[in-house]
């Protein structure tokens, strides 16, 4: 586990102040795009739900469809935001299969990366509060041999003798509590004392679960391995929510809140444009990047380079040298789901 701390209080205090300052500055703008907004005629925006309703997969669209359905987009986005918005179709990239590494060993918990692809990929920022990444803070496993944990809990006797060997869970909780996870962990600093860390997002799998799942075929597997969902193609059954082992999808329960100062305005019709009550969404590699030649947002937010992205068709990519050379884990293997999210120890 890597020994730089970071103090998670001082960079909150400092955010707000920076935030409120924003927001202050903000006031004046806000005034001006919510009048903006109130110009749009009804019938207009009448008539824009209704397009969008009666749109077809966005992969079997024309050109000449897919260039009226984008346009159409970006004016609406635009208008609703104040701000001018693209929305980009840019194709897969060739001969690329994505992959990603990450170092549960470097791994401070920071969770930079969460903020980073919140920020990114438009997610509502409350109700529903929705992050496509969650980082498990779990307790450090250990094999203790100490005459003080023989004396604070452990069985007088045992099969293993009294040893003070660590059999499951630790000495002063039942199997099962010690071995829960918190992604809700707010501490002063990182990385805690006796807790590792392990992020967990979509991981593009090879055989993915939700895309067998999807009834209406809004979900699938594009040419680079990425996952993506058609939100308008989207019925919100949320079959595939229930499929995937990952726990790796989030629902819109209601309209999303995305602040108009907040919105990233530069988008893709597949990753992160604004999404609308009752869909689906989930990572996508940050497919407006990396469909453009960029990492993913939480790779470069990453302050001890935890995550590694690369081809993994590229014997010479980073994420193939570490393939190569590390000790590497797929999560829940066992469900033959061949996640393109590789987890290493260094
Ligand atoms: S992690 Fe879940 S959502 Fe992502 S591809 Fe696999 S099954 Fe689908
Ligand atoms: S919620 Fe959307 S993506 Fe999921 S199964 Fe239903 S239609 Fe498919």
């Amino acid at each position: 586990m890597s020994e730089e701390r970071i103090d998670i209080k001082k960079e909150r205090d400092d955010g707000d102040n920076t935030r409120r300052d924003f927001l202050k500055n903000m006031g004046i703008a806000a005034v001006a795009g919510a009048a903006a907004l109130s110009a749009v005629p009804a019938d207009a925006e009448a008539k824009v739900e209704l397009a969008e309703h009666l749109q077809g997969h966005f992969e079997l669209m024309t050109d000449g469809q897919k260039k009226e359905c984008i346009e159409r987009l970006e004016k609406r986005y635009t208008e609703e935001f104040g701000k001018k918005t693209t929305v980009s179709n840019a194709p897969p990239v060739k001969g690329v299969l994505f992959g990603y590494a990450l170092s549960i060993s470097k791994c401070i918990g920071c969770r930079r990366c969460v903020k980073a692809c919140v920020q990114e990929n438009n997610q509502s920022r409350h109700d529903p509060e929705i992050e496509w990444i969650r980082v498990l803070k779990m307790e450090k496993g250990n094999l203790a041999f100490s005459a003080d944990k023989l004396d604070k809990g452990y069985p007088e006797t045992s099969a293993l003798g009294n040893h003070g060997v660590q059999v499951g869970g630790n000495a002063y909780n039942a199997v099962g509590v010690s071995g829960e996870t918190e992604h809700y962990y707010e501490p002063d600093k990182v990385p805690e004392k006796d807790a590792f860390y392990f992020p967990v997002q979509c991981q593009q799998c090879e055989k993915p679960a939700c895309v067998k799942a999807c009834p209406t075929q809004a979900t699938y597997r594009d040419p680079n391995g990425i996952v993506v969902i058609d939100y308008n193609w989207c019925i919100g059954c949320r079959m595939c929510l229930l499929a995937c082992p990952y726990w790796a999808r989030r629902f819109n329960w209601a309209q999303p809140n995305l602040p108009a100062e907040d919105m990233n305005p530069k988008t893709h019709y597949l990753g992160n444009r604004p999404r609308m009550n009752g869909v689906m969404e989930k990572c996508t590699f940050c497919l407006q990047r990396v469909r453009d030649g960029r990492y993913p947002a939480c790779v470069e937010a990453c302050p001890v380079g935890a995550r590694k992205f690369g081809n993994l068709l590229d014997p010479e990519s980073e994420v193939r040298k570490i393939l190569a050379t590390k000790q590497v884990l797929r999560f829940k293997e066992e469900y033959n789901t061949y996640p393109k999210f590789f987890y290493y120890i260094d």
